[in-house]
């Protein structure tokens, strides 16, 4: 399989169910939306086998953002490298990364603990020992508090910094 870093290429979306059978859904590798294959637009670079897949949305937000419009699938070196920085500079799925509103219940369920929003958005995993210990993490910083009262008194008794 060729991983040329010039190339920028939908998945395939795994099926949800078999009612879509024989239409894939693709997920679009700049924005992360599901979209009809049909509906994935596919440029490629003159003289050369490079390709960039991505859905109408981002490719017109491309378009806006460079003020030029793309009227043909195979694009000069010049625009090809642009929309290459475009496709590859938006962070993919950001949802999915770090602790947040849809990660964090999912590893507070995973550690036996709770999932807790602190002031500013953050989000806390809360984990109770049997012992009576609480263990917090978050992106930044582990604590380890001895007991329930330390915790709330934020008196941690180790604190691992994580950034
Ligand atoms: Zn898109």
């Amino acid at each position: 399989m060729k991983t040329d870093s010039k190339c920028v290429l939908a998945k395939v979306a795994p099926e949800e169910n078999g009612e879509n059978r024989g239409m894939a859904t693709m997920i679009c590798p700049v924005c992360g939306k599901r979209i009809r294959e049909t509906n994935l637009e596919r440029y490629f670079e003159d003289n050369s086998e490079n390709t960039i897949e991505l859905c109408t949305d981002c490719r017109e937000e491309f378009e806006g953002d460079n003020d030029l419009q793309i009227d043909s699938d195979t694009l000069d070196g010049d625009i090809y490298g642009k929309l290459l920085n475009f496709a590859s500079t938006i962070t993919i799925d950001e949802e999915s990364q770090g602790i947040n509103d849809l990660t964090a219940p999912v590893v507070a369920t995973a550690l036996g603990g709770d999932a807790w929003q602190s002031g500013g958005g953050i989000w806390l995993i809360v984990k109770r020992t049997t012992d009576g210990r609480v263990v917090t993490i978050s992106p930044e910083v582990v604590n380890e508090y001895s007991n329930e009262e330390a915790f709330e008194e934020d008196r941690p008794k180790i604190s691992l910094v994580m950034s």
